[in-house]
Order: C-alpha cells, then sequence, then structure tokens
C-alpha cells in the first residue's frame, strides 16, 4: 500500500544537473499533481527519481512511496507540504542561522499606495538576513544545491554586489573560500560588506558581463568552482520554490484578487521564476519584467539583451523606467510611509503606478533591497533639487 512519507527520510543516488532538475520540477509544477508513488528500497528511492527530485526542488515536505510497484495516487501538491516551507507559522526562534536562513519565510507583503481602486503591496526583500536582500535566496538554493560539494573548496563569483555579500556570508557557514568580482560602479556596501565576511574581493571593470570571462579564467587558474548565477537554474529554481510561492500563498491569504506582479531585472533570476511559477498555476496573473531605460543605470538591473533561462517563462511585458524616475519615486513613498526602498524597488514602483492607472485591484511589486545601502546615491540626487523634490520633501 502507498502511503505518505516525510522527505527527508529518503535519499536516492545521485543529484542530478540543474537543467534536468528545471525540467523535472516545471514538469510537476504545472501538473500540479504527483501520479504514481514513489518506489523505495530501505529510504532509497529506486522509481519515480525524478519526482523525488522534483519535489524537494519545490519545497514539498513529503511524498507518497510504496516499497512495491508504484501506484496510482494522484495527490496534489498541497497534500505533500507545497506550502509549508512558506506559511510561516511559529515564534521564529532558530536554532543556528542556517535554520534561520531556511526557516523564516515569508518576507513581508505590506500595502504602500492606493490607487484609484488599485492597490500596491510591496514584498519586502532586505528582510532577507545575510545580504538584506533577494540574492539571499539565489545564493542559498546555489550552494545548496551544487554539484561540487563547495566545502573546503574556494567559490569565484561576478556580482553586482548582493549575491556577493550573500556568498560571503555563506562562505562561512559552509565552509569555503569566497572571491567575489564586483564592478567599479558598484555602491561601496558590496565591496565592503563582501570583505568585511571575510571574502576576497575584485573591483574591476564597469559592469558584471564585462566581468565573468575574467572570472572564469581565474576559476580556472586556481581550480575554483564558478557557481554563475548568470546561467545557474538554481538561480530561478529559488525564486519557483520561495519568492513566487510565497506572493502566490500571502494572496491568497490575504484575499487580495492579484492582478499583476512587477520584478526588477538583473540576472533575470526572480524574473524568470515568478513568471514561470504564475504562468503554470495562476495564468490570470501578469508578471511585468522592469529594467533601466536606455542610458540610465539602476543599481542591480540591467537592460535585458539575450534571455538564459531557456525553458523558463520571461514576463511578456516589459516597463523601462530610468534612473531620476525610479530615485525620485522611492523617495517619495519614503516620504509617504516612512519605508525607503533601494533603488530597484523604486523601479519596481515606478512602473507598477505607470502601468495600473485606472485599474483596480492587487498589484505586488518586488522590492529588491533597502535604500540605506545607497544612501550617497540619493542624497547626492537630493543635492542636485532634481524635478519634484527638495531637501525638505515632495512638492
Ligand atoms: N535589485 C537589486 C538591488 C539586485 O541586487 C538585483 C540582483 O542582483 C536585482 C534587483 C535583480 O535581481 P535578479 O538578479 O534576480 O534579476
Amino acid at each position: 500500500m502507498a502511503r505518505i512519507a516525510d522527505i527527508r527520510s529518503l535519499r536516492a543516488a545521485q543529484r542530478p544537473s540543474p537543467p534536468d532538475l528545471v525540467r523535472w520540477s516545471l514538469g510537476l509544477l504545472s501538473y500540479g499533481r504527483v501520479r504514481l508513488s514513489l518506489r523505495v528500497d530501505g529510504g532509497e528511492v529506486v522509481e519515480g527519481v525524478e519526482d523525488y527530485w522534483a519535489l524537494l526542488a519545490l519545497g514539498c515536505r513529503s511524498a507518497p512511496v510504496s516499497d512495491g510497484e508504484r501506484e496510482v495516487v494522484d495527490v496534489p501538491l498541497e497534500a505533500l507540504g507545497f506550502y509549508d516551507e512558506v506559511s510561516g507559522e511559529g515564534p521564529r526562534v532558530y536554532a543556528d542561522v542556517l535554520a534561520l536562513l531556511r526557516g523564516d519565510r515569508p518576507t513581508p507583503l505590506v500595502m504602500v499606495k492606493k490607487v484609484g481602486e488599485a492597490r500596491i503591496w510591496a514584498k519586502l526583500e532586505w528582510y532577507n538576513p545575510l545580504s538584506l536582500s533577494i540574492k539571499d535566496r539565489t545564493a542559498l538554493n546555489m550552494v545548496d544545491w551544487s554539484s561540487e560539494d563547495v566545502r573546503g573548496r574556494r567559490v569565484y563569483e561576478a556580482s553586482s554586489s548582493n549575491t556577493g555579500v550573500a556568498l560571503a556570508a555563506l562562505s562561512r557557514l559552509y565552509g569555503f573560500t569566497a572571491r567575489i568580482y564586483i564592478p567599479e560602479t558598484a555602491e561601496p556596501f558590496g565591496p565592503e560588506l563582501a570583505r568585511l565576511l571575510g571574502a576576497e574581493v575584485v573591483v574591476k571593470g564597469g559592469s558584471t558581463s564585462e566581468l565573468r570571462p575574467l572570472v572564469e579564467e581565474e576559476a580556472r587558474r586556481d581550480g575554483a568552482i564558478v557557481l554563475n548565477q548568470f546561467q545557474n537554474y538554481l538561480n530561478p529554481l529559488a525564486h519557483i520554490r520561495w519568492t513566487a510561492k510565497e506572493i502566490d500563498y500571502q494572496s491568497r491569504m490575504g484575499g487580495l484578487r492579484l492582478r499583476a506582479v512587477f520584478v526588477t531585472m538583473g540576472t533575470g533570476g526572480h524574473a524568470a521564476g515568478v513568471a514561470t511559477y504564475f504562468a503554470l498555476r495562476r495564468p490570470e496573473v501578469r508578471v511585468v519584467g522592469v529594467q533601466p531605460a536606455e542610458g540610465s543605470s539602476i543599481p542591480g538591473i540591467k537592460r535585458q539583451v539575450d534571455w538564459p533561462w531557456g525553458q523558463l517563462q520571461r514576463p511578456r511585458e516589459v516597463i523601462e523606467v530610468s534612473d531620476e524616475e525610479a530615485l525620485r519615486v522611492s523617495i517619495g513613498l519614503a516620504r509617504e510611509v516612512g519605508l525607503l526602498f533601494g533603488p530597484s524597488g523604486g523601479a519596481a514602483l515606478a512602473a507598477a503606478l505607470r502601468s495600473i492607472s485606472g485599474e483596480e485591484g492587487d498589484y505586488v511589486i518586488v522590492v529588491p533591497d533597502h535604500g540605506v545601502k545607497y544612501l550617497r546615491l540619493y542624497s547626492e540626487f537630493l543635492g542636485q533639487g532634481s524635478v519634484g523634490l527638495s531637501a525638505k520633501g515632495p512638492r
């Protein structure tokens, strides 16, 4: 007889490659149910290995198993603890930092603005504890699922800042040496924090795209691992498993009539994860990508040229925001509700405001990090007496 087993009590022979993992996860996510039980032998999964890995990657807590022949069970993911990891119950006491990282979900969703009959909700990603940004999710998933064990190794990565800080912090917890390559154009917090956390830091070049060949070359020379957030499917998978699922769960529990989610794009990791999740599970929700306008520079995000996430969805709509608009809108909101978003969060809000005029319902913006990291940028902007703003307040 098939039974439901705790997924942590099971194991399988070989870790799949990230492309296989993403393929199996998407299959399971789109079907939404496990059709056949996994055949286990002494805790080892011997048939249905694809479903086992996909259930793990999607954050399910249990799996249907049988000791003999596989059986038709047809259980929905919800009955296998699909939402457990993001449902945020309990006193928030954690035995160690890894338990905090893995267990302290979801990040908050707060209503920040009403425009006519439309409400804008901000998902505050600075509540992630290592880099105080959304990139903790990417870094954790890449390190946890890396096919090579990172312990005792050297790990090299190019980062606009936040992934680098998260990896620097994780290097202490997992016992690897992190070497982070950050462009000269980045704000000071990236190199300074990564160094403070014990990483080697190289500050060079004008962009992460420019740094990537150097990272590969030096990693080859030094026998280091490159996790490569720009092409590693564990990056978008982190956002399917956590960011998107949290938005789904929170919007349902909060009684939101969710119409659209606005996501900014750097690696495109969270855009791909959120767009894919909603396309498969709630296709009525639009996912809108946000990128800097031509000639504008907004920390952490860039204009998307090639889409590196082949089999994953790309936001069908893209809105462009200038750096001036992102900073202005961000400061305007801070002076209304007291929350200072980082500039990319300001860009997400600016895009939402532009796109929803005259509409009704609920809209979520993903706010990647907090404005305290960009004080110099904000102060300079205010100092320039920018349109619509003065040092005293919005006009
Ligand atoms: N905003 C900030 C501040 C970031 O640091 C990043 C990525 O580094 C993003 C937005 C974009 O996120 P993603 O890489 O998932 O596209």
